[in-house]
């Protein structure tokens, strides 16, 4: 899976630590794709994808020809390539503008409460909860709405929460240009939820934080201002 990745960035001249360390500390938070993950265009994967989920009803014993089960097949195969998992295609990747911070806010920004819906790797099973960014600006700044963006892209992806998270604040610290990031999320399992242990109400919280965010008061004035 991800192994074959490990020369990837090949031009280590360190020890024999870094050689193994380095770009371990890179992929870890990568999604696991093959390298010719984007050779098929995204036609190709839902008629791929719509031949499979007929032969899944299928085998389930559904008889595929009722009217009602006829156009499923295409329906989820397109939902996953073009909206669930659009998020694997970079294609897809929101194009980030920063303005300059004219009015030299060099405060803590948070945005709350952001909508989040993305799909357990392990069962294909909806994980749906809010996700909650700060931010220290280093000098610029970001439209609002774009942070909601990169939550998107990469919740539309087979995603385990963790990865998730540290996914959304490494991109965001890229973008922003700012180390100082923090970014918290809590969420339901529909695996949880649905299936096994058939929990309701139990929430998971994961948080990554980054630079300013390691201090703990202004971990604890984030988490005020994210509290209900
Ligand atoms: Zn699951």
């Amino acid at each position: 899976m991800n192994a074959k990745k490990i020369n990837g960035n090949g031009s280590s001249n360190g020890s024999t630590l870094d050689l193994y360390v380095k770009p371990f500390e890179e992929e870890s938070f990568a999604t696991p794709m093959r390298d010719d993950a984007h050779e098929m265009s995204a036609d190709e994967k839902i008629n791929v994808i719509e031949h499979h989920f007929r032969q899944i009803m299928d085998t389930l014993g559904m008889d595929m020809t009722d009217d009602s089960l006829s156009n499923t097949p295409r329906r989820v195969a397109k939902m996953y390539v073009n909206e669930i998992f659009s998020g694997l295609n970079p294609d897809n990747k929101p194009a980030i503008t920063l303005f300059d911070n004219k009015y030299q806010y060099r405060q803590m920004l948070v945005e709350r409460d952001i909508p989040v819906q993305s799909t357990c790797e392990h069962h294909f099973q909806p994980i749906i909860g809010k996700v909650h960014i700060a931010y220290i600006s280093s000098g610029e700044v970001i439209g609002l709405s774009k942070l909601n963006r990169v939550v998107e892209y990469f919740a539309r992806r087979p995603q385990v929460q963790e990865r998730l998270t540290i996914q959304i604040a490494q991109e965001l610290k890229k973008v922003l240009k700012t180390p100082d990031v923090a970014v918290y999320m809590v969420a339901k399992h529909m695996c949880v939820e649905a299936r096994g242990v058939k929990h309701h109400g139990c929430q998971t919280v994961t948080s990554s934080y980054h630079g300013k965010f390691l201090n703990e008061h202004t971990k604890s004035e984030f988490l005020q201002a994210i509290k209900d």
